[in-house]
């Protein structure tokens, strides 16, 4: 169902506009302040990771080979954290560099390094041609579209589906302009869709003929052990496809613990083919004498394996998935069967994603701003900020308690709905 049409509730316009808005002004006069804009965990999901501050210590700051975690070296990470990353990003641990605490750093850093250097010793810089393209399935992650922003490179957007994006349309562009340089993607409970690429998505990206033979696909893989659900759906390995199609250097993949450990002080990695991260260790041995190692051992001796990582991704469900269920439980109450909005019911991730009828976003997140709750800026989700249809609005549930995310929810319900009803009486 498509929130397309500003069709409203069967009550007669007026006596419901006026209803609802003395629901909103009655909201407004509790003079609430309630935010749910950036996905970030929610001190209880911290507060299991707290046992990390401990288990390096003035007896353990060493690694499994003696390697001293105090001091400089070990560019591309001690061993035991390549191989606790390998498996989280499913690949070989000399396919993995380990980065600092953030994994955004190691895309920006790979996107400028293309830009400066190329992405290989033979090709050339992509700041030498002009325009440098990118194809950014939308909604999408805004800081993703940040990036292509400031260092200049032209965004298209690519619509989003719940297998993955368009990939008609990605197929046919990327086989004929060689400025498409590269593609954004978000593979599992895509932020902010929380779709899934399904395997046919996967194989079809690592095929696909391109123009440009140094195009590369950003692997964001942020939420690929972040589930709600006990059986999630499979994500087929867009290395190993790549590697399978012929095009084992497409493809670079990124990760962190950000939302498994601290967003503050996680442990970032990427990988690629190891002709790939020949490239770009040789590159990085200009920028750093050696990462924070104390930090990547402290990862290492509290998580221990990847089935440690799960057991403790239980746990952040247990936090989380209650929170989404709120917003789930409100905005079917107070939404379903008004043909004025569709909602994700994501089963990983951080977000659900909001669509209210065209042309109404904008107006949903600043009424909602003016009586207390924040949401996340209608059209960050698209490149430069611009929702064609101005109808896409991020909920963020993260963070707040359950009894914050009840009222926000149902202060979305109703500008909503005043909203689309306005604009339908406009329209008439
Ligand atoms: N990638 C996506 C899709 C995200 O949603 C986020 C944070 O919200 C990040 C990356 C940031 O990751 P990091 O903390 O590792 O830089």
């Amino acid at each position: 169902m498509s929130p397309t049409t500003l069709s409203t509730d069967p009550q007669k316009p007026e006596a419901l506009r006026k209803q609802l808005q003395e629901q909103y002004d009655t909201f407004k006069a509790r003079g609430r302040s309630l935010d749910l804009t950036r996905g970030k965990p929610c001190p209880e999901q911290l507060d299991l990771a707290m046992g990390m501050l401990s288990c390096v210590n003035v007896d353990h700051y060493k690694t499994r080979n003696g390697t001293d975690c105090r001091n400089y070296g070990g560019l591309d990470g001690i061993a035991e954290a390549k191989a606790l990353m390998a498996d989280f990003l499913e690949v070989a641990p000399d396919e993995v560099i380990i980065g600092g605490n953030s994994s955004l750093n190691l895309m920006y850093d790979t996107i400028l390094r293309a830009m400066v250097k190329g992405v290989g010793e033979q090709a050339p810089p992509w700041a030498s041609l002009s325009p440098v393209t990118f194809l950014c399935p939308s909604p999408g992650y805004d800081r993703h579209f940040h990036i292509c922003q400031n260092l200049g490179i032209r965004m298209i957007p690519i619509e989003m589906g719940p297998d993955g994006p368009d990939m008609d349309s990605i197929e046919a562009r990327v086989a004929d302009d060689e400025s498409i340089k590269g593609i954004w993607c978000v593979p599992r409970y895509s932020n902010p869709t929380g779709a899934v690429y399904s395997h046919e998505t996967v194989l079809r990206l690592a095929s696909m003929p391109a123009k440009a033979r140094d195009f590369r696909i950003f692997w964001d893989n942020a939420y690929a052990h972040h589930h709600l659900v006990e059986d999630p759906r499979p994500l087929a390995n867009i290395l190993n496809a790549c590697k399978q199609a012929g095009h084992p250097e497409r493809v670079y993949l990124f990760g962190s613990t950000s939302k498994i450990s601290f967003a503050g002080a996680g442990m970032a990695a990427m990988a690629a083919s190891r002709k790939n991260i020949a490239f770009v260790k040789k590159e990085m041995s200009f920028q750093s004498i050696g990462p924070d190692k104390l930090n990547q051992l402290r990862h290492v001796l509290f998580f221990k394996d990847m089935e440690g990582i799960r057991r403790h991704m239980q746990k952040h469900a247990e936090i989380l998935k209650p929170k989404f269920d709120a917003v789930e439980r409100v905005l079917a109450d107070r939404l379903a069967g008004k043909q004025i909005a569709t909602w994700s019911r994501p089963h990983g991730g951080y977000f659900v994603n909001f669509d209210a009828p065209d042309g109404c976003a904008r107006k949903i997140v600043k009424s909602a701003a003016d009586a207390g709750v924040k949401l996340t800026p209608a059209g960050a989700t698209y490149p430069y900020g611009q929702d064609p249809r101005d109808r896409n609005i991020r909920i963020a549930p993260t963070f707040a308690t359950v009894a914050e995310i009840e009222p926000a929810m149902e202060l979305l319900a109703i500008c909503t709905r005043l909203i689309a009803l306005e604009e339908a009486e406009k329209r008439r």
